[in-house]
């Protein structure tokens, strides 16, 4: 069994915080890794010990695999947590890790591998039981083949890039007429942005949710779920606040659709955090894509299940059982996270810069995963997150009454924040109904611009 006594860290920002928070209290020495542009961030001030890995652009820092190893083998941190983003999905880090005899915090390569080609990730969900949004098999090459499989499955269809992430290269086909465009744009923009061009179709759902069911497994066949996020609201494919439990479900569907998805991950043997991602419509889960990291907004799921999701992948990569079993489970009122990002809450434009204040919000059921701190200043060279405020209530009224008191309690100054867009949000009446689904926030972005 790994016996991790030093952990690396290869991320920044608020999940290196979160990472290391989970190290303390497990005596676990932590290692920061940064980049120049980070050298004063709060990751790295509250590490045991931390290492510059290169200059500001990602690709020479936090992505750069021999800096990472170098960090590793100067410090002898004997375990390497990557967080999400950057080398967290990257199957042949998990394994360069593993050669050089250092524990990787996450899922086995494998299984990062599979799920990473989301076509590959469709079929594997449909050989475990898991129910798929009806498509094309496999990818599809020519533009006469797309034809023939869009027809099969009904007009509108979308186009989804293989390698596909963050959103970016996925495109809709109304009819016929447009499905060589979208084949043509889905597949030049997939190729830029992920160096393959691979796509497949998908039937497009016109008013489904996103519900994500957490899980967690031993690698050796025990798994258990920890129920589902509702991350319907985004903009341009991307979550803006995610809610636990769905306020569209009923506990027999969030039994059923747990119990298929653990079952998977046990056949699987999956180890580690993951996360199964569906479009719920009429009824129906569609599965679309499996996360094979910790996610973003996995605080909503240990707000409402009181477990420590970094502890238990620690705990899984040093070979320990899991900490529960299924029947222990239990969900306890409702949790709400919000991504407070440096961009103008109406143009949606980034704005870093340097924070000249900044107050936030406390009190019962509240928490901030942050790593800004007054006079910090947010570098232009990486995502635009402040910080995220997750608050909890013992139903889900008490949840967004807290949530609009504690947005109001935040204080932000010197640069633009998405904090305004919350504060319409939790106020809006479809919101505090639960009654929204993807498109929601953008058709209400577009009717009061
Ligand atoms: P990415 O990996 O880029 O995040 P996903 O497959 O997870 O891509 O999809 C992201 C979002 O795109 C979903 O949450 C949903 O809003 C939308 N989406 C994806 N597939 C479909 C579909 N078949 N029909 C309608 N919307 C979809």
């Amino acid at each position: 069994m790994p016996n991790i006594q030093k952990v690396l860290i290869a991320n920044r920002g608020e999940i290196a915080l979160r990472i290391l928070r989970a190290c303390k209290e497990l005596g676990i020495a932590t290692v920061a890794v940064h980049s120049t542009a980070d050298a004063n961030a709060m990751h790295v001030r509250l590490a045991d010990e931390s290492v510059c890995i290169g200059p500001p652009a990602a690709r020479d820092s936090y992505l750069n695999i021999p800096s990472l190893l170098a960090a590793a083998e100067i410090t002898g941190a004997d375990a390497v947590h990557p967080g999400y983003g950057f080398l967290s999905e990257n199957a042949r880090f998990a394994e360069i890790l593993e050669e050089h005899g250092l524990v990787f915090i996450g899922p086995k390569p494998e299984h990062i591998r599979i799920m990473g080609d989301k076509i590959a990730a469709k079929q594997t969900a449909k050989r475990l039981g898991i129910p798929v949004v009806p498509g094309s098999d496999g990818g599809v090459t020519d533009d006469d083949e797309a034809r023939r499989v869009a027809e099969g499955i009904g007009f509108p269809v979308l186009v989804k890039a293989a390698s596909g992430g963050g959103g970016r290269g996925m495109k809709v086909a109304m009819t016929a007429d447009d499905l060589s465009e979208a084949l043509q744009t889905a597949r030049s923009e997939a190729k830029a942005a992920f160096g393959d061009d691979a796509v497949y179709l998908e039937k497009y759902l016109i008013h489904p949710r996103h519900i994500e069911v957490q899980v967690l497994g031993d690698g050796e066949g025990a798994a258990i779920h920890l129920g589902e996020r509702d991350c319907s609201l985004q903009r341009r494919h991307q979550k803006v606040w995610e809610e636990a439990p769905s306020p569209a479900l009923t506990p027999e569907e969030r039994e059923t659709i747990g119990e298929t998805v653990a079952n998977a991950m046990r056949e699987l043997k999956y180890r580690g955090v993951g996360t199964i991602e569906f479009l719920y419509e009429n009824g129906e889960f569609y599965f679309i894509e499996m996360n094979t990291r910790i996610q973003v907004e996995h605080p909503v799921t240990e707000m409402i299940t009181g477990i420590d999701l970094i502890n238990e992948q620690i705990r899984i990569a040093s070979g320990a059982r899991l900490s529960i079993a299924q029947e222990d489970v239990t969900f306890r009122g409702h949790a709400i996270e919000c991504r407070v990002n440096a961009e103008n809450a109406e143009t949606f434009r980034p704005s870093p810069g340097r924070i000249e204040y900044y107050h936030v919000p406390g009190g019962l059921g509240v928490r901030v995963d942050s790593a800004a701190y007054q006079g910090y200043s947010i570098p232009p060279n990486y995502d635009s997150m402040i910080g995220k405020l997750i608050v909890h209530g013992r139903n889900r009224a008490e949840c967004l009454m807290r949530l609009r008191r504690a947005l109001d309690e935040f204080v932000v100054d010197g640069v633009d924040t998405t904090l305004p867009l919350f504060r319409r949000l939790v106020r809006n009446p479809s919101i505090q109904d639960g009654d929204y689904d993807i498109h929601w926030l953008e058709t209400m972005l577009a009717e009061t611009a």
